[in-house]
């Protein structure tokens, strides 16, 4: 079973959009040393991500392999252009899409615990629009261990969603210190029974993250952003995974896309075999099994969400 746990929904294209998110596929790109210009990453971006009705989602899992997609909606309070209106009527899209298709598609609302109404918004998020979970981006500036946060997580514990929150620093104006792995501690002692995937594993910061899960029961974190070194520089790839799964095991780490933003560079399919291959391909001195990838795609993200009765 091929799980991808961080995908982006986006109903409709926007230049705002497009300039906000394609500077992370142009990096990713650059790293992998792939001959695409910004200009034709932003092209195939306004091309192909807007998704009203998740039909481009579904034919790109088909095409790619992958059997279940969490897709999330992201929130940011700082922002003046959203208002907890645009931001409901997105989540209601991305909970209608998921339920639309129940067997592939699981919906994590975005809210941003600095609304007022924040809890009420994702209250909402459960009860009308069958969201399973809440995706974070606290380096927009807020704090997800914080008092604003406390709020709108005890609404998701009450729901037993789970939270997908964004780890590991990225240009700017993203402030850094929000995404530190570190702020996520206290969660396993205030709710303990929530499920957290930290986005990226913290990235490059890794350390800080696995340190945590290690002791954690409840943390995970995905791969999504890890593809520009897989691509672009396979053997300290291949150690950085190695090391993360040394340390906390392969039920810790899952599979992540941060489609569709990433698609512009790579293809999904690809992603997917560039893991499968790791048992084969791996430079000297480094082994995977494939127990471990198989947990990686699939196997792990499908116990966190309740889903191992399925079948693959
Ligand atoms: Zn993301």
């Amino acid at each position: 079973m091929i799980i991808d746990v961080h995908y982006h929904l986006i109903p409709g294209i926007t230049e705002e959009i497009v300039a906000r998110s394609a500077r992370y596929a142009i990096r990713a790109a650059e790293i992998m040393g792939k001959g695409l210009t910004p200009e034709a990453i932003k092209k195939k971006a306004f091309e192909t991500w807007a998704d009203p009705t998740g039909d481009r989602l579904i034919a790109s899992m088909e095409e790619s392999g992958v059997d279940l997609t969490v897709i999330c909606m992201v929130d940011d309070a700082g922002n003046s252009r959203l208002t907890p209106e645009t931001i409901q009527r997105g989540n209601k899209i991305a909970g209608d899409i998921a339920q639309r298709y129940p067997d592939r598609v699981m919906a994590l609302a975005g809210v941003d615990p600095r609304r007022p109404g924040a809890p009420d918004m994702l209250r909402r998020c459960f009860q009308e629009f069958g969201v399973k979970g809440l995706k974070y981006h606290p380096d927009y500036g807020y704090d997800p261990g914080g008092a604003d946060s406390y709020r709108l997580l005890e609404v998701l514990a009450e729901y037993n969603g789970i939270l997908l929150t964004h780890t590991g620093p990225l240009m700017p104006p993203s402030r850094c210190k929000f995404a530190e792995p570190l702020l996520l501690a206290d969660l396993a002692v205030d709710f303990p029974e929530l499920k957290v995937i930290a986005a990226h594993m913290g990235f490059i910061n890794w350390r800080s993250w696995a340190n945590l899960a290690a002791h954690q029961p409840n943390l995970y974190g995905d791969l999504a952003m890890w593809d520009a070194y897989a691509f672009g520089r396979y053997e300290l790839f291949c150690r950085e995974l190695r090391d993360i799964l040394d340390y906390v095991g392969a039920s810790k780490v899952l599979f992540g896309t941060d489609g569709p933003i990433f698609n512009t560079v790579e293809l999904t399919r690809n992603r997917i075999q560039l893991l499968r291959e790791l048992p084969l391909n791996a430079p000297k001195g480094i082994r995977f099994t494939e127990e471990e990838v198989e947990a990686i795609l699939g196997n792990s993200a499908a116990s966190i969400l309740g889903l191992s009765g399925r079948d693959g």
